[in-house]
């Protein structure tokens, strides 16, 4: 999967569609992340609204850590083939 600039809209869906499938989870401690995304410009973002490139992350609720969904999405999809592809195809169609 490459991170390159995906439409917020098409983040947007992925996260949904790993919360649908009980994926959307710390990989570190486990615990269920919130589907509310944050976002900020950013010169390096790999999320595009309007033509700006946005840095979009969500926070764990437990340990705090700041999963960039760049990282998030590519890690869960290092585990899990099936869901890679369908990752991919709503990112990338
Ligand atoms: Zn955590």
């Amino acid at each position: 999967m490459e991170s390159q600039a995906w439409p917020l809209g098409r983040v947007m869906k992925a996260v949904a569609l790993l919360e649908e499938r009980g994926l959307l989870k710390c990989l570190w401690c486990g615990t269920e992340l919130c589907r509310t995304v944050c976002v900020e410009p950013h010169d390096g973002g790999f999320v595009t609204l309007d033509g700006v490139k946005l840095w979009a992350w969500t926070e764990c609720p437990k340990c705090g850590y700041q999963w960039a969904l760049w990282k998030l999405f590519r890690l869960v999809c290092v585990r899990n083939e099936a869901i890679c592809r369908e990752l991919e195809q709503v990112l990338e169609r």
